[in-house]
């Protein structure tokens, strides 16, 4: 090694995940070329100023003998916001602690009947000289129910089914308290069923189960009880300490009873406390782009109290809480802890599980949206990068380039353009091949995609999930020459993407032995050059065919075509073992009795 990057004595360095090496070289005082000549050493050709994956950092803090920590994009943003002197962690006097609403899930396999009972325990909820109950679909809503002489609140999650609980906690966001398991008593435990239990499981959260369509002639709700035993669920009749209640959705029976058992489990087994000082801390459930009021957000607040004039900053968006409204459309002044509010006044759509707080002022909120921003999209470079080994590049430098197939997703709310993305990165995609999505957003596709698109050195396609480009846009991405493929149904989209990035490799040929014939005569002509009498030994000798003459088992020559084929006097496409013919090779001669003419053709290659 004389390249003279530093080494290392197991220094910590810490560096943020998707760094580069110029990054890593700034924190030992090295020179970047330096790390850039190490690594092309190990067999990786990385640039300077490339955001590096999780291995390659590690690898070349290894080879120089220093500790390289990645920190996590959550260790990140609690060193960002102490910058700005906020600490989501801070202690708080236990005085200034209340009790709030326990947020609950609900969970179970498909038909189960978990919108229903969504539906079921909103409807139960008429509060006094209101009719119709919960009218509004914001992503999350608050029930109220009386309890041991006490009006308690119950939050629920308006999101069945476990994609939008996994896809928070996959952000770091505990959001849920209590999982309601849902399980058709006609049915009984499905996979859904044991998946949804495994999710909870694994973040702990404690369960009701809601047994649901006893009303069903063929319910057997014990059977669930039974089933469920065998998972670990053993309900408080057998000895067990899971409550399981009888319900019947559809006709709305057993909904006062599961919501007593909610509070029932969460006073046993959580300690339901937040501040409702300070300014308030939370989870974005869901977001979407809206006509008429621009970028809305249904944020849960966690802690502190959000109050309409706060500024906040979600994610990588920020903005003043214009108007706060509620499950009922209602203006809301305040909200705090466990109350979900769709949040009106940010700038941009927040991701469903992003983190939100508010901060002191606009110029706070905007710093850490944007610095949020700068590092997602570093992050998300080095996500979408493929490893680049010295194999792969010196490949692409012969080649003269690396097919790679660009994207612009932009969908209808921001849950489904991360839906969309996950399941591209999930994608088994072929090693010559880079999937790149060059940018996200949620709303229309607009000119400025187009013109994003048009303006990168590759092709680009945009990708439209239940959203459109208006006629304008349209006329300008044709005039570009961008495509734009909409889509409805995710699965159809990837389908879609998948193909094409399998289309996108260059065919791959194989030989494929057609014949060989054995020269027992050779004929000179003049006009036609020497015809070769042959006997076809194997399979099939065909006219246009690829072919080598090889001599006592050598090769002689490579890359002949078999210019024409004769049986007797008449031309023929082509002759089968056993059977005599002449032929010519094209432009060559050298042919002499005894040697062996193999045919072949190349064949595309299927793509697993
Ligand atoms: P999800 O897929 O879990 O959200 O299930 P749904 O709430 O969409 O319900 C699936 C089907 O079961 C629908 O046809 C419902 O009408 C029906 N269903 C749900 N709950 C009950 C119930 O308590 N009794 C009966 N008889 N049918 C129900």
């Amino acid at each position: 090694m004389s390249s003279g990057a530093p080494r290392g004595q197991g220094q910590v360095v810490r560096l943020s995940r998707g760094a580069s090496l110029s990054d890593f070289a700034d924190k030992i005082n090295a020179n970047p070329g330096s790390l850039v000549q190490e690594m092309f050493n190990l067999g990786e050709m990385v640039t300077a100023t490339q955001s590096c994956s999780d291995e390659t950092l590690l690898l070349i803090g290894e080879h120089l003998g220093f500790d390289v920590q990645i920190v996590s994009p959550e260790d990140e943003d609690r060193e960002l916001l102490a910058q700005f002197n906020i600490d989501l962690d801070a202690e708080v006097a236990e005085d200034r602690l209340v009790s709030r609403a326990p947020v609950v899930t609900v969970m179970g396999h498909v038909d189960h009947g978990k919108t229903k009972l969504l539906d079921a325990i909103r409807k139960a909820n008429v509060v006094a000289g209101e009719a119709g109950g919960i009218t509004q679909h914001i992503g999350a809503y608050q029930v109220h129910v009386p309890h041991e002489g006490i009006d308690r609140a119950v939050t629920f999650i308006d999101t069945p089914g476990h994609e939008a609980f996994t896809a928070m906690r996959a952000r770091g966001a505990q959001v849920t308290d209590i999982v309601v398991l849902v399980v058709a008593a006609d049915d009984g435990v499905m996979p859904q069923t044991i998946e949804a239990l495994n999710h909870a499981k694994a973040a702990d959260v404690p369960i009701v189960v809601a047994v649901n369509k006893v009303d069903k002639p063929e319910a057997n709700p014990d059977k669930v009880r039974q089933q469920l035993t065998e998972y670990g669920l053993v309900a408080e009749e057998y000895g067990g300490d899971t409550m399981f209640v009888n319900v019947a959705a559809k006709p709305g029976i057993g909904i006062e009873e599961l919501l007593e058992a909610v509070l029932l489990t969460a006073d046993a087994s959580l300690e339901l406390t937040a501040a409702i000082d300070g300014p308030a801390q939370g989870v974005a459930i869901e977001a979407h782009l809206d006509k008429g009021r621009g970028a809305v957000a249904t944020v849960l607040v966690q802690k502190g109290t959000l109050r309409a004039g706060d500024s906040i900053v979600a994610g990588g968006a920020h903005g003043r809480v214009r108007a706060m409204l509620d499950e009922n459309g209602n203006q809301v002044a305040e909200a705090g802890p466990a109350r979900p509010v769709l949040v009106l006044g940010l700038t941009a759509v927040p991701g469903a599980g992003d983190t939100f707080l508010a901060a002191a002022d606009d110029r706070t909120v905007r710093q850490i949206a944007e610095q949020r921003q700068a590092r997602r999209r570093a992050a998300s470079f080095a996500n979408s990068r493929g490893r680049a080994t010295l194999e792969t590049l010196m490949e692409q430098l012969k080649e003269g380039e690396k097919t790679s197939l660009n994207l612009v997703l932009k969908g209808d709310v921001s849950g489904s353009v991360e839906a969309l993305e996950d399941a591209l990165f999930n994608l088994d995609i072929p090693e010559e091949v880079q999937l790149r999505i060059i940018h996200r957003g949620v709303g229309a596709i607009t000119e400025s995609d187009v013109m994003l698109a048009s303006a990168s050195s590759e092709a680009v396609t945009i990708i439209g999930f239940n959203v459109r480009a208006a006629n304008k846009v349209r006329e300008i991405a044709d005039r570009e020459g961008v495509e734009i493929r909409y889509y409805t149904v995710i699965y159809q989209a990837i389908e879609e993407i998948d193909a094409a990035l399998k289309g996108l490799l260059k065919p791959e040929y194989e030989e494929v032995e057609l014949g060989s014939a054995e020269i027992r005569d050779v004929f000179r002509s003049s006009k036609i050059g020497n015809i070769s009498g042959c006997i076809v030994r194997s399979g099939i000798i065909r006219r246009n065919a690829k072919a080598r003459l090889l001599r006592d088992g050598a090769v002689v020559a490579d890359n002949l075509t078999i210019s024409s084929l004769k049986r007797f006097k008449d031309d023929a496409t082509e002759v089968r073992e056993g059977f005599e013919c002449g032929l010519t090779l094209a432009g060559f001669n050298n042919v002499q009795v005894g040697d062996t003419i193999e045919t072949f053709e190349m064949r595309e290659k299927p793509r697993a």
